[in-house]
């Protein structure tokens, strides 16, 4: 009997180990669980080999093969190396998103979703006057200093329409603190040595900015202060009008630009765009992608938009908020924070609209908060 029991264990675990062996195959796809704060990615299959990064949970990677020594090889972003099995399972479409709490209490940051989630808990707006190779600020000159103040009024105008916005969903709302002129620990300068203009969003500029706010935003002790669960860094440039450069912001493309375990969400304004002196609904919607609002005028790459509707909006209600910000007034936003927006940020359930036009689930479906 003991010895039958004893084969019966044996072969269990070997069935066991041959299925841990077996699980996965070569392209499949798998997400990173069973940690609080991160996996480490190593060039080795041991725990003594080096870091390559960190994942956070509730990122997926793609399994590339077995590594041994209870490793397997996987991919992440553009990164190849190796994480522990254990801390790997199979990606389903829905994977709950913890958020990292700060030594303060205070969440930091989301895998996936960055550094702002819910839009109606409160959110800090940093503002980083910035120098690039091109451009330069000079507060000795009346321009540049109206300018600045032109940027308050729009940003002013843009967190109390976002305010209004999701207290129509979701009464309680913690609204923004983002007037630096009031609370000056939220304004920085900063000098880059790069062009940050005339790529509009590229990696590079993204990482720039994603080094500056690390070495010199303290940004747990900002959220702990302000009480506060979301942080946006608003990086300003004195870029001339010129039809080639508007703004930009990282947001809901965190993922692809920079893989990182934290990753600040931020937004770069320019005074113009398009041709047009910015307004604040440019802000407003620059601020929407990082809690999760995706453009309505384009489609790419991860991004759960149809062309078919892209293409709809376009000949049936242009007047959407992350389809048309450039043409709403000077200053009040005029155009529309639609139920698709309210979707995509978290404050409403999917609409049939999202149905009709195949479109992907929002980060808030695909990644649920706790
Ligand atoms: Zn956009």
């Amino acid at each position: 009997m003991l010895y039958k029991r004893l084969i019966s264990l044996i072969l269990m675990l070997a069935l066991l180990c041959g299925a841990a062996a077996l699980a996965y195959t070569e392209g499949d796809r798998l997400v990173v669980v069973n940690c609080s704060d991160y996996v480490t990615l190593r060039t080795g299959p041991s725990k003594n080999a080096s870091r390559s990064i960190r994942i956070p949970p509730g990122r997926d990677v793609t399994y590339l093969g077995d590594g041994g020594n209870g490793f397997a090889y996987v991919q992440y972003a553009d990164r190849k190396g190796y994480v522990l099995t254990d801390y790997l399972a199979p990606y389903t479409e829905i994977q709950h998103t913890p958020r990292t709490q700060s030594p303060s209490g205070h969440a930091v940051y989301c895998g996936n979703h960055g550094t702002a989630k819910y839009i109606w808990d409160r959110t800090i707006v940093v503002a980083i006057y910035a120098d690039d190779s091109t451009t330069h600020w000079d507060f000795s000159r009346e321009a540049d200093t109206r300018q600045r103040l032109r940027n308050r009024f729009n940003l002013g105008v843009a967190c109390a329409w976002l305010t209004e916005q999701a207290r129509r969903y979701h009464g309680d709302c913690g609204g923004f603190v983002w007037d630096w002129y009031e609370h000056s620990d939220l304004y920085y300068t900063a000098t880059f040595s790069q062009d940050m203009i005339h790529n509009n969003g590229g990696r590079d500029a993204a990482q720039a900015i994603v080094g500056f706010v690390h070495e010199n935003v303290p940004t747990k002790e900002l959220l702990q202060r302000y009480d506060a669960e979301n942080i946006i860094y608003n990086v300003y440039f004195n870029a001339p009008n010129d039809s080639s450069f508007r703004s930009w912001s990282t947001g809901v493309l965190n993922r692809e630009i920079n893989a990182e375990q934290y990753y600040p969400e931020a937004c770069v304004l320019v005074p113009y765009g398009r041709g047009r002196e910015n307004n604040p609904a440019v802000f407003a919607h620059e601020m929407l992608h990082a809690f999760g609002a995706y453009d309505l005028y384009e489609t790419y790459e991860g991004s759960p938009i149809t062309q078919a509707y892209v293409d709809y909006l376009m000949r049936n209600n242009p007047n959407d908020l992350m389809n048309h910000c450039y043409f709403s007034d000077l200053d009040i936003v005029t155009v529309e924070f639609s139920a698709i927006d309210a979707y995509y940020v978290g404050l409403t359930g999917r609409p049939a609209e999202a149905d009709k036009w195949g479109l992907g689930l929002s980060m808030f479906e695909r990644y649920p908060l706790n």
